[in-house]
This record gives C-alpha cells, structure tokens and sequence, in this order.
C-alpha cells in the first residue's frame, strides 16, 4: 500500500488492536486495516494453502464408508455399559473381545460387510473440543436415555449439542430390565421437548435397551445403519490422508503415540504426516486391538508412533507428499502458535501473587500445564479453572501432553505464567533455564495435591483481603 509501518500500527491502534512491528493479523483485521487507508482486500491462496487444501474430490472418486457414531447422555445413564458391550460382544463370531489398546475410538463389524466405527472417549470433552473447533468428526449421535429416571440437564446439553453440530441423533432408551423402567415418560417428556419419536409418529429413531443385558443392542446397531445409509457416507480412498486427531499421550517406552481417525484418503506407514503443529514420518500403524498394520481406511481409528509431539484432541492432520512440505507446514503453525500465545511481560510466583492481590493489584493468574496424557490434562484443567473466583481468575494459556522443555519456560516468561507438570518430568536445562528466569515450576503427580495448593492460595488470597 505504500505506507509506513508507523501510520499502520497507528491506525491498528485506534482501531483497537495492540500490535508490533512483525505480528500477524488475521483476515478480519487486515481488511479493517485496509480500509481505514481506502483499499479493500482480495484473499488469495498460498503455494502452501493449496498444498493443504489439496485436489478436490470428483464424485468417481468417492466411495462408501462407515458411519462414525457418539454415545453421549446424562451421567449414570449408562454410556459406558453401552460402548463397554458393544466392544465385548463383537458381533462377527470367533473375534470377541480382543481390542487392547486404548485409541478412543473403534471399529465394530457387523454382518453383511458394514461396520460402525464409536467414538470413545471420556465424557463429551472430545465432542465438544472438536466441535468448538469446527472439525466435524461424528455423523450420528446416539443419545442414552436411563429410562428409571428422566430427561436430564446433560441430556439436553447432548441434544442441543447433536443438533448445533447438525448430526442426526438416535435415542437409546436405556435400563428397561428395571422394574420402575417407564419408557413413555421419556417419549412423552422427549415429544414435550419436539423430538417425537417414530413409534408416536415422529421422524426420530429410538430402541429400547438393556446396556446391561445386552437387550436391543443389535436392533439399535440396525437403527444406525438406516440412518447412515440415508446420509450416503462416502469418502475418497484413494489419496493421502487426512483426518482428526483424537488422542494422543507420551508413553514411557514407545514416545509420542497419536491415535487419528481417518476421514479421507488412506493412511499408510512411511507416510509424512502434519497433525496441528508436530509432524513426522508414520514409523508404526497400530489398530485398536494392537496389531501392527500397514494401512487405515476412511472412518476408521489408528494409532501412529512417529510424531515430534503430541498434538490435542480435535486437531487435524493431513499426509504430504513430501517432508520438506510436511516440516513447513509444521514450522509455520508453531510459529503462528507462539505468536498467539507470547503477549504479556513479567516473572511471578504462587507465593508472590498471594502478597501481590492483597495490594490489589493481581486478579488473574496464568498457568502452563504439562501433562502425560491428554485426558488427565483436560480433567485437571476442568477443575483448576472451576476455582477461580469473581475476585481471582485462574487462567490457562497453554497446555500440552510431554515434558516440560525451554520453550515453555520461555512462554511462562513471556506470558508471567507458572508451570504445572502433571506426571512430567523437566529437563535439567529447561531447569537451570527456569532458575535464571525465575519462572516457577510445580511439578505434581497427584491431581488432589494440585487442587489442594491451589485452594489454599486462594484461600489465603481470602484471609489477605480482609
Ligand atoms: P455412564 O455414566 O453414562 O457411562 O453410565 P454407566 O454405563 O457407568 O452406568 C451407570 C450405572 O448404571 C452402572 O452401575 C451400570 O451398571 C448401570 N446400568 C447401565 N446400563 C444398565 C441397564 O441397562 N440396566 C441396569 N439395570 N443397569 C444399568
């Protein structure tokens, strides 16, 4: 545009938007920038947006795939039995059981050459994680309803869930072996809710089950197989994958294991792969039941071992042709990560911080945590995060799964951050490194311990203000 970096920084400025010589903006600013100085904005893709976005997909080229299915529902009302039996009793005779490795996800065949592929994971975190991030990961959701009780809080979350996201939803009427079972209470109070059931004339399926039985289980596996040929599910299979992450977690002898579910293309080992900003070559294919393959098709879960780090849950990652493009990709979104998480100056510790809000003059506190696996990180960050008070605010801006290194020492330096290291260990340099910066680091192996040291704080906190 010809003009000087100063009349732009001013400009963003009083438009709002603190900035620095060499910062990024996203489209939104830019175009707001633009204008205030009378051009407007054409977006245009990069070498490596097209890269990432890759050819599109004709309709040859698609073909049929399974249906990728969550189980949500009130607490108690039977999600895990349900998922838990549906895993046991394999439907296919002579491969019961068998699934060992924990991937958050996996696959069922049924007869007639169909499958269903479960989401598993602990509560409805990775669902809504991944919705938040606008990954689009379940096509059918079915919704467990303890037909001894009623249609709960959580129920009505999962529903208006479902519905946000736009994914078909199945009732699972569930406990019907039990003597005070009333299944038209749910239909009613459902119908009160607008979701009229079949059998009362409506456009939603439901079957009754016993999770704990095993009662109406296969009909309900049926009942997802309609809905799925209604949606007409297909994928491209032939071409580099491209897919979610859904968990992944540093194991002690093994290194960074990912499990993916792939959404398009097949994934193969020796494949160079992008998943959020690690990346690296598929060393190791595992399925759900721990067998070393060499190939995943569309809809179904693997685990890779290969990767730099440990991306979340609800993450993409897509297959490039080669390394070189891989570790761009991967450099690029590192660097945008740090970007977006360097904004603040100043050291401070817990002990600090109790003297510094009875002065009145600290209100949050910023925390990095580390953790081993993915699912005890967002639990613990679940329960540090419900401490905050209206007078004190608990703030996490950033978390990952590995051990503690310099890099993050230099974010909590950047960001006036403590470190948390929730069965993670930290290096001697990332040690010396924290001393000379004087970022403090709590490591932890308890989450009770964690939330202990923190109710204290605040209740110190407490005592000092009054
Ligand atoms: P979740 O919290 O939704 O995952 O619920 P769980 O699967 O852990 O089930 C909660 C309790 O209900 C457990 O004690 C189960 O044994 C029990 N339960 C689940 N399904 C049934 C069922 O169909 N019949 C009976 N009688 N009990 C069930």
């Amino acid at each position: 545009m010809n003009i000087n970096s100063v009349d732009i920084i001013k400009s963003c400025i009083s438009l709002g938007i603190m900035v620095t010589l060499n910062q990024r903006l996203d489209a939104e600013t830019l175009t707001l920038v633009a204008d205030e100085f009378g051009y407007s904005i054409e977006l245009i893709g990069t070498d490596l947006e097209k890269a990432i976005q890759g050819e599109k997909d004709t309709e040859k080229d698609l073909k049929p795939r399974s249906p990728v299915v969550t189980i949500m529902g009130h607490v108690d009302h039977g999600k895990t039995s349900l998922l838990d039996y549906i895993r046991k009793t394999n439907i296919i005779a002579g491969e019961y059981g068998g699934i060992t490795q924990h991937v958050g996800a996996y696959n069922v065949k049924l007869k007639k050459g169909n499958s269903i592929t479960f989401l598993d994971t602990p509560g409805h975190e990775a669902f809504t994680s991944m919705r938040a991030r606008g990954t689009k990961i379940t096509d059918i959701v079915v919704i467990v309803i303890a037909t001894d009780d009623d249609v709960m809080p959580q129920t009505k979350e999962a529903i208006s869930h479902a519905q946000l996201a736009g994914v078909p939803i199945i009732f699972a009427l569930n406990k019907i072996d039990k003597i005070n079972s009333n299944t038209d209470k749910i239909r009613r109070k459902l119908s009160e809710m607008n979701f009229l059931l079949k059998e009362w004339g409506g456009k939603y399926q439901a079957q009754e089950i016993s999770a704990k039985f095993g009662l109406g289980i296969n009909e309900l596996l049926e009942k997802i197989l309609l809905e799925a040929k209604i949606l007409n599910l297909k994928a491209n299979p032939n071409k580099p994958a491209v897919g979610t992450v859904i968990e992944s977690y540093l194991d002690k002898g093994r290194g960074y294991c990912t499990s993916l579910l792939i959404q398009g293309g097949t994934l193969k080992v020796g494949d160079y792969i992008v998943a959020g900003n690690f990346h690296g070559k598929v060393k190791i294919l595992l399925n759900e039941r721990g067998n070393h393959i060499k190939k995943v098709y569309p809809s179904k879960p693997g685990i890779i071992l290969g990767l730099n780090g440990a991306p979340t849950s609800g993450e993409r990652f897509k297959v490039f042709k080669d390394e070189k493009e891989a570790k761009r990709l991967a450099s690029k979104k590192n660097q945008l990560k740090k970007e977006y998480n360097i904004r603040y100056k100043k050291t401070i510790t817990l002990e600090e911080i109790v003297k510094n809000v009875s002065l009145k003059n600290f209100k949050e506190l910023k925390l990095i945590v580390k953790g081993d696996m993915n699912g005890s990180v967002e639990a613990l960050i679940d329960s540090i995060e419900k401490l905050s008070t209206n007078d004190f605010f608990i703030k996490i801006i950033y978390y990952n799964i590995g051990h503690i290194t310099e890099s993050d020492v230099l974010l909590a330096k950047a960001s006036d951050a403590i470190i948390i290291g929730f069965n993670v260990e930290c290096s001697l340099k990332s040690k010396i490194f924290a001393e000379k910066h004087k970022i403090e680091i709590r490591l932890y192996y308890i989450i009770y311990n964690i939330i202990n040291d923190f109710k204290n704080t605040l209740n110190l906190i407490k005592l000092n203000k009054n």
